[in-house]
């Protein structure tokens, strides 16, 4: 009986806190009932709660076999990790827990006062590692990091290591005071904890352990004591907690958390006997009088996927409707062909609406983390493949540049043409990129599925096998394909036993004549070419729902589905507003945007121009770039004649290679957009206008 009583709460559990019930139901039967304890508690108190209706396949339960992400994952574990982690002890960020902590003395000794998140970050990131890959000595490392931030929390909850350590010198920039809260603009104390929320939740979920996530229940404690309904109000400058609150929330089944989270974004845009930060940190208006994407980027994106999850666990309409105008215009005005977004290094901001400049455009990494973080939210709340086409790209593109192929040099912005002035970092004093691409690379595995009751949706497609289990049953699911490089996909299906259920796989819209869900950019010419499916070797005649095939059958073991998406090189052309583009093709296959550089070039990228009828063709180079496909072809150059007076066009041989994969040869000339030839573009921007 109290079996039983037990799995009734684990099925509520799970489908509170499916993060949470993937780990805890590998652990041991003692743990496992302790825990269901604890959890059904949560799901007692949540039971009146919404939730995204298509709930995610989370990252342990798939596991990538793959040529193209598994390496990265690798790195990432080997190099990135503890590459960062040596680079937060060297810069102060972890000597300043030990010094918050008495452990140490000295003043505070790092750069900025949200210098304590990156270690957040980082720590959440290999917790996501260890979840996968076991590792004795991370492990121990990660218990003495966070006995050091324990240690450093003060009694009342509050940790921040900044003003712990005031007023030792030398004092933190928009740390001014003793007091507590007295800069919530500039200061990051609650954008830090934000941040350790979801490292604690991460490192609980990882390892069973709740030494890291009773630190930041009792922080969030304090500060649900002060800010709320009646006690003290204002929002912090940099949106981040909404996010971790909602983890905790999940984690804990305590509502407060949530209503706090939900309290921060409501009181943006709302003076309450403040002055409101304006738009910079979208503290202009009511979120849900949003409807222009303004601002700094990233504090916007997180913004939106705190809303996104708010949305879904309250129900609260006003939020959705926001972030629907709000996407659609960043989708429409402004999005780099990358995935990109956040255009100007002033602010780190949006700019105006068409307002994406190649060479100067910022595409701060972390607001590429934070783009993919809102699209996949949007598309847990829609069920909608729209949100995984901008999903796909900003991962291939505009994510994966971030970090070179070593794992140990970073971008921070992310440039789409180059005069040579651009090589990636070792590390910054404002970390924020490499940190989150860090915990980022080890959470990609949980983009790749999602189910709704029993129907199941493939949204990325890797090399890979997966045990998911749906609201009846587990089911297997093994993909084989050389994605993305190539276009076909056996996916193998092996329910536990055969029921009838959707296979909702995701149709790119690269392979409907869409790059992306809007104006914004369009292929040059239509293919004709269709993605093709068959069901155990029998044509499949799909139509789309939400871009979505949708395969309602039943379902046995090993039955096969082999889709075909045709990856022909694409010719992308921009919306006419974008005046940085006028004139100029960018190339793409399949989900990969490509850029011409200097050292396959002859040297050059500014003088080329590509004819629209230039042939271009793919070719599988495993020698170089780790191993990538580059697009060849011949370009016209414009060049002196050997007088170095006159001026000729040069024919000459052509390569493109993936975007995420540049400056990794030197400093030197690249360019995703590349002029065409001029007698083609008056008529192309005739019938643009039309
Ligand atoms: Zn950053």
């Amino acid at each position: 009986m109290w079996v039983y009583h037990m799995e009734l709460h684990i099925r509520d559990v799970r489908t509170y806190v499916l993060e949470g019930w993937n780990i805890m139901k590998k652990q041991s039967i003692a743990t496992l009932m302790i825990l269901a304890v604890f959890f059904s508690c949560a799901a007692c108190t949540q039971k009146s709660r919404s939730d995204y209706p298509v709930k995610p396949v989370p990252f342990t339960d798939v596991h990538f076999s793959d040529d193209f992400w598994l390496p990265r994952m690798e790195i990432n574990r080997k190099v990135t990790i503890p590459y960062t982690l040596e680079q937060c002890e060297e810069t102060g960020r972890i000597k300043n827990f030990e010094i918050a902590a008495g452990m140490a003395e000295g003043g505070f000794c790092s750069a900025y006062p949200f210098d304590d998140s990156d270690v957040y970050k980082i720590i959440e990131g290999a917790s996501y590692s260890l979840k996968v890959h076991p590792d004795p000595d991370l492990g121990k490392y990660l218990d003495e990091l966070i006995a050091k931030i324990g240690a450093a929390q003060e009694d009342d909850g509050y940790l921040y290591t900044a003003r712990t350590i005031y007023p030792e010198p030398p004092k933190v920039r928009w740390v001014d005071t003793e007091e507590r809260w007295d800069n919530m603009y500039l200061g990051h104390e609650l954008y830090n904890v934000g941040h350790m929320y979801e490292a604690a939740v991460a490192h609980f979920q990882a390892t069973g352990k709740r030494t890291f996530l009773d630190i930041a229940i009792k922080n969030a404690d304090l500060i649900e004591s002060v800010f709320g309904p009646g006690k003290k109000t204002g929002v912090p400058g940099h949106q981040e907690i909404e996010i971790g609150l909602v983890k905790l929330y999940r984690v804990t089944g305590e509502s407060k958390y949530l209503d706090l989270a939900k309290f921060f974004l409501d009181e943006r845009g709302h003076p309450h006997g403040r002055e409101l930060y304006g738009e910079y940190s979208q503290d202009h208006m009511p979120v849900t009088e949003q409807t222009e994407p303004v601002g700094h980027a990233v504090r916007a994106a997180y913004m939106y996927s705190g809303m996104a999850d708010v949305a879904a666990l309250t129900g609260e309409a006003a939020y959705r409707k926001a972030l629907e105008i709000l996407w659609n215009n960043v989708i429409s005005k402004k999005m780099y062909l990358t995935g990109g977004i956040g255009s100007r290094s002033g602010g780190e901001s949006f700019g105006e609406d068409y307002e994406l400049p190649n060479a100067t455009a910022y595409c701060e990494t972390c607001a590429a983390i934070a783009h993919a973080f809102w699209n996949h939210r949007m598309f847990l709340l829609s069920g909608d493949a729209k949100y995984l086409d901008v999903l796909e790209r900003v991962l291939y593109n505009g994510i994966l540049s971030g970090i070179a192929l070593t794992g140990d040099l970073f971008f921070y912005p992310n440039p789409l043409e180059s005069h040579g002035q651009h090589e990636r970092s070792p590390w910054f004093t404002c970390a924020c990129c490499p940190s989150n691409v860090t915990r980022f690379v080890p959470s990609v595995p949980g983009y790749v599925y999602a189910t709704q009751g029993d129907d199941l949706f493939v949204n990325l497609f890797v090399h890979s096998e997966a045990n998911i289990q749906t609201d009846s049953q587990t089911v297997e699911i093994k993909q084989e394909t050389a994605y993305p490089w190539e276009g076909s996909v056996k996916i193998t299906v092996s329910p536990e036993k055969s029921k009838t259920f959707a296979l909702a796989i995701r149709i790119p819209g690269w392979t409907r004549n869409q790059p992306v869900p809007s104006g914004l950019y369009r292929y040059m010419d239509s293919s004709g070419q269709k993605a093709a499916i068959s069901v155990n070797g029998k044509p499949y005649d799909y139509t789309l729902e939400k871009g979505f095939a949708r395969i309602r059958r039943k379902w046995k073991r090993e039955d096969t589905v082999d889709i075909f998406l045709p990856l022909s090189v694409r010719r992308v052309l921009s919306h006419k507003k974008v005046e940085e583009n006028a004139g100029k093709v960018a190339l793409e296959r399949g989900p990969i945007v490509y850029c011409a550089e200097w050292v396959d070039n002859y040297g050059f990228v500014s003088n080329l121009v590509l004819y629209d009828t230039a042939q271009l063709w793919p070719e599988k180079r495993e020698d170089l770039l780790n191993g990538v496909v580059v697009l060849n072809g011949e370009v016209t150059a414009l060049k002196y004649a050997e007088d170095r007076v006159t001026e000729i066009n040069a024919e000459q041989k052509f390569t493109a290679i993936p975007y995420y994969a540049w400056a990794h040869r030197g400093k030197g000339e690249m360019a995703v957009w590349i002029p065409r030839d001029k007698s083609n573009i008056h008529s192309e921007s005739c019938r643009n206008s039309q």
